[in-house]
């Protein structure tokens, strides 16, 4: 019979990306060192008003972390052509190690083209073809820029010593950005992986099976307490907003920090994962503070390792 901890573990993200970023400004120094600075350009086109707060919390975090940051902001007026000559000019200037585009671009732009573009050697997203196969290949996980939001999720169970080889793991979600390339990463660590997704029947009879369940579908609260096998680990990706008093109620009843954010913001936030499956769970990634926060943390960390492949491989 499983067994259930008696309190689950919270496996805190913050903490996480913090050793990650002290790791990654210490790598900068080495760089410095031996004569360069990692450089990360991050090209956000027109004005959307939350790409604007993420670009600049990127841009913060490489001042912080002592990388070099350039910001393009080229206006959404912008054709494609004009935007593959700006990829073209940052793949050849020598100071830029990785190349950012932020997403989504607007309708007119052709999105797989831009980013196809990028020089993989570049691509600290981790979303170029090449690097998306190289991953997907099993070439060693210290030569690949892998995206980010996966890459994060591997540091958290790493880091926090949860077995992964061998393990069952259950991955909600089949999108290019987590879904597959978590999938992809978990099977190169030798874990039994089964992707789930829209068209899953029987859902909740598969996820119970999972030792570790990665949720990344972007419905607020899907995965309940009957879906979750007492003990498992859960990794929550989920980013959802809720707005209304009934939601809050319903996922954090009796929870008075959590109404005073709400009634202070006039929302709060809430993963793919029921909080109710949290209290059962061996271990979870709280939302805010789980996995969110690992993702500009991988995107300094693959800056880095970009500027030093790119110069092992002169
Ligand atoms: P996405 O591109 O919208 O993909 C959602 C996936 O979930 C699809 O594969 C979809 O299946 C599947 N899905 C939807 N409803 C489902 C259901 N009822 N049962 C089973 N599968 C279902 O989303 P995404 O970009 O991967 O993001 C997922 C969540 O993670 C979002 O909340 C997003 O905000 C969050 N996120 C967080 C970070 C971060 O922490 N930094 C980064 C990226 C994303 P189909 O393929 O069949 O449609």
């Amino acid at each position: 019979m499983t067994s259930v901890a008696a309190t689950p573990r919270v496996l805190d993200g913050l903490a996480i990306a913090a050793e990650i970023k002290s790791e990654v400004a210490l790598e900068v120094g080495t760089a410095a060192r031996s004569g360069y600075r990692p450089g990360l350009a991050v090209v956000l086109v027109g004005d959307v008003p939350a790409s604007q707060i993420y670009v600049r919390s990127k841009v913060k975090t490489c001042a912080e972390l002592g990388i070099l940051s350039e910001m393009l902001t080229p206006p959404a007026t912008s054709s494609t052509e004009e935007l593959l000559a700006l990829v073209d000019s940052l793949n050849r200037n020598d100071a830029i190690d990785g190349i950012l585009i932020q997403l989504p671009l607007p309708n007119h732009v052709d999105t797989a083209r831009l980013l196809e573009a990028v020089d993989p050697a570049k691509d600290v997203d981790g979303f170029h073809p090449i690097n998306a196969g190289r991953l997907l290949s099993g070439a060693p996980a210290e030569q690949v820029l892998a995206p980010c939001t996966p890459a994060g999720i591997l540091e958290v169970l790493r880091r926090s010593e949860i077995p992964v080889a061998g393990a069952r793991v259950v991955v909600l979600g089949r999108s290019n950005i987590v879904g597959k390339p978590v999938a992809a990463m978990l099977i190169n660590a030798s874990a039994t992986v089964t992707v789930c997704h829209s068209q899953t029947r029987d859902l909740a009879a598969i996820t119970r099976e999972a030792d570790i369940l990665v949720a990344a579908i972007g419905r607020p609260g899907y995965v309940t307490a009957e879906m979750v096998r007492p003990g498992a680990m859960l990794i929550d990706v989920g980013i959802n907003r809720i707005e209304n008093e009934a939601e809050l109620e319903r996922f954090f009843p009796g929870d008075a920090a959590r109404r005073e954010g709400f009634l202070k913001r006039g929302s709060t936030l809430v993963g793919d994962i029921d909080p109710a499956a949290f209290r059962i769970a061996g271990a979870y990634t709280p939302v805010p503070g789980g996995v969110g926060a690992l993702t500009i943390a991988m995107l300094m960390s693959n800056t880095v390792k970009a500027a030093r492949l790119r110069r092992a491989g002169r």
